[in-house]
């Protein structure tokens, strides 16, 4: 499960931060996932869940993984056009090329994370 090296690196670098700024639990993470970023919302609650429970993290027992949605959006470069692609190669549905240039949907990212 792609999803649970992902969740790794995410806990990796929350941990790194929160060291830095002194704290020793972490009770929330909150990511930003596109939904052309391959990453499916609920296998990274599962993997969160097995992070949580492997008690290897600062995570506590009540921590929890908010996942807030990206929605996809590309622009066509040859008409202007503003369209949901589903996919990363984005054909323009009025010009029907791949000209569409995707401007959201790939994100993956920390937005923020609480701890104490
Ligand atoms: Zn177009």
């Amino acid at each position: 499960m792609h999803e649970l090296s992902l969740m790794g690196d995410v806990l990796d670098l929350v941990q790194r931060d929160a060291r830095k700024r002194g704290l020793e639990r972490i009770t929330g993470v909150r990511l930003l996932v596109g939904t052309l970023s391959n990453a499916m919302p609920d296998a990274l609650q599962m993997a969160f869940l097995m992070f949580r429970a492997g008690g290897e993290t600062p995570l506590t027992e009540e921590a929890e993984l908010t996942v807030e949605t990206e929605e996809a959006k590309a622009v066509c470069v040859l008409c202007g056009l503003e369209y949901v692609p589903d996919r990363t190669v984005a054909v323009c549905p009025d010009c029907g090329l791949p000209s569409g240039k995707l401007v959201s949907g790939e994100a993956f990212r920390v937005l923020s994370y609480e701890g104490s």
